[in-house]
């Protein structure tokens, strides 16, 4: 299976300009990978990204949408809309968006939203530091996930990919606080255990489990080495598009 490795831009860059010569660079470094390569920009510079990566390897994806098709919810855009430009995957429950009030029902909705437009949600997962403090990063896991699968049904189940992200490891990689990669494996394997309980064993193994906080160039390979990571979801150095080149060309 290939690798999936996600850029996630966050509120970056600043001018649509950088965000078209970063479209550029990255089309022409990512040709023959082994891995599949996603870019999710802010929202604003989504159309310019289609035009770029019409004609390459580079899928596109977003980092939110809204759960309603089109109505009165100003400032959302949804997910038939994302389809509508050529968008792939949409990022879901990431720990910055929970920190502004998303919750796993909301998530939920979310998913249910991003599946019926045929588009491909990364559900994003993990306990905070007090959690982790606490001895209860499995319990928060598990609450996270079962009250988004909860809503789903098995064959939804079945086109999402998962995200361990665990918060206290995201954006931290200038104090050295990245998560050991037996660490990270040792949730994958909680969080896969989690979706065979849901939707089968076959689920359990085969479905894209990501891992994501303060991934660099020099740690993507320890993550990537053990087959039951799917990939990377990469927020930082994906702004630097060598780095995020360089993880994205990975051997292991
Ligand atoms: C992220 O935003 O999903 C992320 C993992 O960020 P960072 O790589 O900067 O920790």
């Amino acid at each position: 299976m290939k690798k999936l490795i996600i850029a996630n831009w966050k509120m970056n860059p600043s001018t649509l300009r950088e965000a078209r010569r970063m479209f550029l660079a990255l089309k022409a470094g990512v040709k023959s990978n082994k891995s599949e390569v996603v870019v999710c920009p802010p929202f604003v510079y989504l159309a310019a990204a289609t035009e770029v990566f019409k004609s390459g390897k580079i899928r596109l994806g977003a980092q939110d949408c809204f759960w309603a098709e089109n109505g009165p919810y100003t400032g959302e855009v949804s997910a038939s809309m994302l389809k509508s430009i050529g968008v792939k995957y949409v990022i879901l429950g990431h720990s910055e968006k929970r920190a502004m009030g998303e919750n796993s029902e909301t998530v939920g909705k979310k998913i249910k939203a991003v599946l019926k437009s045929n588009l491909t949600p990364v559900v994003c997962v993990g306990e905070t530091a007090e959690q982790k403090q606490k001895g209860d990063a499995f319990a928060a896991l598990e609450e996270q996930a079962e009250t988004i699968f909860g809503g789903l049904s098995g064959q939804q189940i079945k086109n999402i990919v998962m995200a361990y992200e665990p918060v206290w490891a995201i954006s931290t990689a200038a104090n050295s606080r990245s998560c050991p990669p037996d660490e990270a494996l040792t949730a994958i394997l909680f969080l896969r255990k989690l979706l065979a309980k849901t939707a089968g064993p076959k689920a359990g193994q085969t479905l894209p489990v990501l891992y994501g906080g303060s991934v660099d160039e020099s740690n993507a390979d320890d993550y990537l080495r053990n087959e039951a990571v799917s990939g990377l979801l990469a927020g930082g150095v994906s702004l630097n598009v060598k780095k995020f080149l360089k993880i994205s060309q990975s051997k292991v």
